[in-house]
């Protein structure tokens, strides 16, 4: 937003630690799941015609941290978010709201309220922080649209690199667990829960893989809506109605884009 000032200091108040989804690097996944709490991927995926027009900050962030993939004849692209699913309060929250550890904990963390994605103007009516964290005597976190925190814009810059670097391995790991399926971008996400122990191998292996050539893989666009389906289908590509999924290790959660790209996803459903 031009000219404004955004003022915020957090209140350690512990809501943005509660009810929850964190996005994880592929590192901090390891190490979430190596401390014995689970993990979920969170699928979304979209067409992608050649030429689409790399200039709109959305799409071009939206094509760094995915991976290309095809649905039939239709080139996509598919992106995969790691996250800790944080139901009621997450497990590294202490009772006095400290968050047991700090020192490692995941860049997310260290980053809200600010957005990740830069076509998101940060807007604190959007976000958990209580009025009093937004009060006009507080240090200035954003003017007109920059983060004026040295720190909080660098962890913005280390996981918007981290999540570029991580959208290849990524589709290795989709390969290994057999993930194949993802809701159409801007309608719902397809949240996976697989077996903490499943998952961590995979990702060590995925990690290990050093393999820079994208692995070839076939997707599905699951959707609950019949026109998006038609047009999938008229486009070349592969649709799944969610009532005919076969696939009983996924969640189908109609989401806004908006709050998809925040870094904390709302359990709403
Ligand atoms: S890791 Fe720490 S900062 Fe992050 S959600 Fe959990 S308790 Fe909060
Ligand atoms: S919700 Fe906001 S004010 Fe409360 S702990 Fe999280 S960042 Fe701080």
């Amino acid at each position: 937003m031009a000219g404004v000032d955004i003022h915020f200091k957090c209140t350690q108040c512990g809501k943005c630690c509660r009810d929850s989804k964190v996005p994880l690097t592929v590192a901090e996944a390891i190490g979430w799941l190596n401390r014995g709490h689970s993990v979920q991927l969170i699928c979304e995926a979209s067409p992608w015609p050649r030429g689409l027009a790399d200039e709109d900050p959305g799409a071009a962030h939206f094509k760094r941290r995915s991976f290309a993939a095809m649905s039939g004849t239709l080139p996509m692209r598919v992106v995969v978010i790691l996250a800790a699913n944080n139901a009621g309060a997450c497990p590294n929250l202490l009772p006095d709201t400290r968050c047991a550890i700090y020192a490692d904990r995941p860049l997310v963390c260290r980053i809200y309220p600010v957005e990740i994605n830069p076509s998101i103007a940060l807007n604190p009516a959007k976000k958990l922080c209580p009025p009093e964290a937004w009060m006009k005597d507080l240090p200035v976190l954003e003017r007109s649209g920059r983060t004026m925190n040295d720190v909080v814009r660098q962890d913005v810059s280390s996981w918007r690199d981290a999540d570029a670097a991580d959208a290849l391995l990524k589709s290795r790991l989709c390969v290994a667990l057999n993930i194949m399926d993802a809701a159409l971008v801007h309608e719902a996400v397809l949240i996976y829960s697989p077996r903490p122990e499943a998952l961590l191998s995979a990702l060590e292996r995925a990690v290990q893989a050093h393999d820079d050539v994208p692995v070839p893989t076939q997707w599905r666009f699951v959707s609950d809506r019949s026109e998006t389906l038609e047009d999938v289908a008229a486009h070349g590509g592969i649709g799944l109605h969610v009532r005919d999924s076969d696939a009983v290790s996924y969640q189908h959660l109609n989401f806004a884009r908006e709050a998809l790209f925040g870094p904390y996803l709302a359990t709403g459903s």
